[in-house]
């Protein structure tokens, strides 16, 4: 299904006079876009103008990227690279690996390192930034919030002054349905009001605050993406998810088989919901990544800053997960039932209306029979993770 690109027929049409002391670098610039955007018209005249007239896909030029080495951002790595977009990818490693960032310019740091951020803005021609780098952990926000609060919200205060101090005004966020916490009811549009039940959707929220802060007073453009719950795998099989600890459901299930004596703990068998566990939301990672470069685009369009969900628009119970990655797998998943985890909600599920209607994205992968297909082909291939090729040379081993 083709979907309409807000910039699609768009050309880009800029007039530089060659008298104006930055013309050098606003050529160089648009040359940049050219390589991604691929048709380029060029045009001196007798009174020294140059115009560039660029058409194509996008129009997005060179990209940002913080954390694109996890889980997320390396598959969205992966899409903006096919596309043909020119990205920088910035992570500390810390929970990312450096095996999954496939091309682009990496740079190993921290988003809390101003200095870090000054000279990769001074350095590059960066037009926009897809923020992703965050800590994600819902159980583990609530035993180390001050972890949460520091990463997610202050560092991204800094990330954000320094996009701002280089003029730099286009931000997509990962943002997340935690920031919902007990919805009334589902599905969650993106109007009910936000009320979250754990530090990590706290943290959430408050930047999405910032980012409207800084609409009004800079002119940020932004648009924040609100996930719920990423899963599966590129079915080309480079990249998948690989946590330490891994704690989301998919991956835990996934690696109980691949690993002998675990047992998945159900967390939780006495909620309000048909069969007593949690319901989530699952929607394809290559979704994710391709709302990303909807979202990039309908920002260089000229949309007004917006927050949308990012869901399949369908829930099924940890239950549910557990019988269906039997049937993929073809085999018996070892269980425990133990007690609710910490800051969990019952249901998350999304509407996505509103991305679909304004973005025109709609998911594309949301069987969940080929969401846990890709994600088993990725652990089965990558028992180890990113660890698993290194292991077979004998140079690493697992922890
Ligand atoms: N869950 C579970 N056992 C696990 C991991 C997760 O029962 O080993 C449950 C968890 O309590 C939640 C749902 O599965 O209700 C999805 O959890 P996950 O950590 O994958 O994502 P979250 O919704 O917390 O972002």
């Amino acid at each position: 299904m083709s979907r309409p690109s807000p910039s699609l027929e768009t050309p880009l049409l800029q007039h530089i006079t060659l008298r104006d002391k930055e013309a050098p670098q606003k050529i160089r610039k648009l040359q940049r876009c050219f390589v991604l955007t691929g048709k380029r018209s060029m045009h001196y005249n007798r009174h020294s103008l140059v115009s560039l007239e660029l058409i194509g896909e996008s129009g997005v030029g060179e990209i940002l990227i913080t954390g694109g080495a996890g889980y997320i951002g390396s598959h969205i790595v992966k899409r903006l690279l096919e596309k043909g977009m020119q990205i920088i990818v910035l992570d500390n490693l810390q929970t990312g690996h450096r095996e999954a960032i496939i091309g682009g310019t990496f740079i190993q740091g921290d988003i809390g390192n101003e200095r870090i951020l000054s000279e990769i803005f001074g350095v590059h021609e960066i037009d926009s930034v897809i923020h992703m780098a965050a800590d994600c952990l819902v159980g583990d926000s609530t035993k180390d919030p001050l972890k949460y609060f520091n990463n997610n919200v202050s560092k991204g205060i800094k990330l954000l002054g320094v996009m701002l101090k280089h003029k730099v005004k286009k931000i997509v966020f990962s943002s997340s349905a935690a920031v919902y916490g007990n919805p009334p009811r589902v599905p969650i549009e993106e109007d009910f009001p936000p009320f979250p039940i754990n530090p990590y959707g706290e943290t959430k929220l408050i930047f999405e605050k910032l980012l409207e802060g800084c609409k009004v007073a800079h002119g940020l453009q932004y648009i924040s993406l609100r996930y719920f719950n990423a899963a599966g795998a590129d079915p080309d099989g480079r990249i998948g998810e690989d946590h330490h600890p891994e704690t989301h459901l998919i991956p835990t299930v996934l690696r109980a088989l691949l690993r002998k004596g675990r047992k998945v703990p159900i967390y939780g068998t006495d909620y309000d919901t048909p069969d007593g566990t949690c319901i989530r939301d699952y929607i394809h990672i290559l979704d994710i990544a391709e709302a990303h470069i909807s979202a990039l685009e309908a920002l260089h369009a000229g949309v007004e800053s917006e927050i949308f969900n990012l869901g399949n628009g369908q829930g099924f119970s940890v239950k549910q997960i557990i019988q269906a990655a039997s049937k993929v797998t073809g085999r018996t998943i070892p269980v425990i039932e133990t007690q609710r985890r910490p800051g969990d909600p019952p249901i998350l599920v999304a509407s996505s209306e509103k991305i679909e209607k304004k973005l025109g994205w709609s998911p594309r992968h949301e069987k969940l029979d080929e969401i846990i297909d890709t994600a088993w082909r990725w652990h089965r291939t990558h028992p180890h993770g990113f660890r698993s090729s290194s292991l077979k040379k004998g140079v690493a081993r697992w922890t």
